[in-house]
């Protein structure tokens, strides 16, 4: 084996889509591997748990682990992970703050399951069977990862050193922080390895942004026309720009749709949906309750407009559960 640093990734709850995004860094990529020694990377390569489980505690030198936190698998590898790196780091949104996984803390777990195995109009299952942790078959037992009642991000489950936002983060902001880790640089530990600074600073729409704003109705993107040179606050299209931490290269305003806020908040802010609320809420025209609920009415998912990717650490979190998590569950 190489003395080369070793480097692991891992997906939870995910979509793949940041598993994408490391090979997105196209011929990139040989520098990486160049680098480093990919000692865990499931997607890609035949790796076990036991590999890991083989290994010396802390004999990882970094591990980037995507996803959300659901199952009980998840939890323990994230588990694992961490005690076999020196350096754990949430990689996109979801292991950052739960991302879009997260958006299923609006249900109990019981509803979800009640939905996805019996009531969906595409599920044919007459006999109503769930899935079971355990199941025994001519002697043979089998099992499955446990389904908890919360969605949570990597850093509600384990220590986390750094954490690289976006859904996906660019190959770029991937290539500066592992390069930065591998330089010996270690910022303070809990740093997002992005800019400080609202997506705005960045914005080429910047300039048309409003000073002061008013609206007597919101827009969205496929039934407002924006001009391309055009902020989308102006239009009275929701942006989170302002609530949102820069560092994408503003590549949805760029391609002519809003920030919907993947890079989580600032620093300075503690609850990303709820700056944006309030930044919008105080610049409606309205006066009379009835009046400024039309014109909030006109936003029809608030929630999944302005906690996208980010409930599971937000100040609300999730709607309230009566359903928790025991050994069993
Ligand atoms: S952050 Fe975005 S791209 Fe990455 S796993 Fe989550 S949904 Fe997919
Ligand atoms: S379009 Fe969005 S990100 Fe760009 S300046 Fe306006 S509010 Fe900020």
């Amino acid at each position: 084996m190489s003395d080369k640093p070793k480097v692991g990734l891992y997906w939870c709850a995910s979509c793949g889509g940041c598993e994408e995004s490391v090979v997105d860094l196209a011929e990139d990529i040989l520098a990486v591997v160049d680098a480093v020694d990919i000692v865990f990377w499931p997607v890609a390569m035949d790796f076990k748990k036991s590999d890991i489980e083989a290994m010396p505690d802390a004999s990882i030198f970094a591990t980037l682990v995507n996803g959300a936190v659901r199952t009980s698998e998840q939890e323990e590898m994230a588990r694992l992970l961490r005690r076999k790196s020196q350096v754990l780091i949430a990689y996109g949104s979801c292991a950052h703050s739960g991302g879009i996984p997260a958006l299923a803390n609006l249900y109990e777990k019981e509803r979800i399951l009640q939905y996805v195995y019996h009531d969906a109009s595409t599920v044919d299952n007459t006999e109503g069977v769930r899935p079971q942790a355990k199941h025994s078959e001519n002697g043979f037992a089998v099992t499955l990862p446990r389904f908890r009642a919360t969605v949570r991000s990597l850093g509600q489950v384990v220590d986390v050193d750094y954490t690289i936002p976006g859904c996906p983060p660019t190959p770029r902001l991937l290539k500066e922080a592992l390069f930065a880790l591998l330089g010996g640089a270690r910022p303070p530990k809990g740093t997002v390895l992005a800019p400080d600074t609202a997506l705005c600073d960045e914005c080429p729409r910047r300039d048309s942004k409003p000073v002061d704003l008013h609206f007597d109705a919101f827009g969205r993107p496929h039934t407002t026309l924006v001009r391309d040179d055009t902020c989308f606050l102006a239009a009275a299209v929701p942006c989170m720009g302002p609530a949102t931490r820069g560092g994408c290269e503003a590549l949805c305003p760029s391609g002519n749709m809003p920030c919907t806020g993947c890079f989580g908040p600032t620093s300075r802010v503690l609850d990303q949906g709820a700056k944006m609320m309030s930044s919008l809420a105080s610049n409606i025209g309205a006066e009379e309750p009835e009046a400024i609920r039309s014109v909030l009415d006109t936003i029809p998912d608030p929630l999944g407009t302005f906690y996208r990717y980010g409930l599971a650490t937000s100040l609300l979190r999730r709607v309230h559960n009566s359903q928790t998590d025991s050994p069993q569950s």
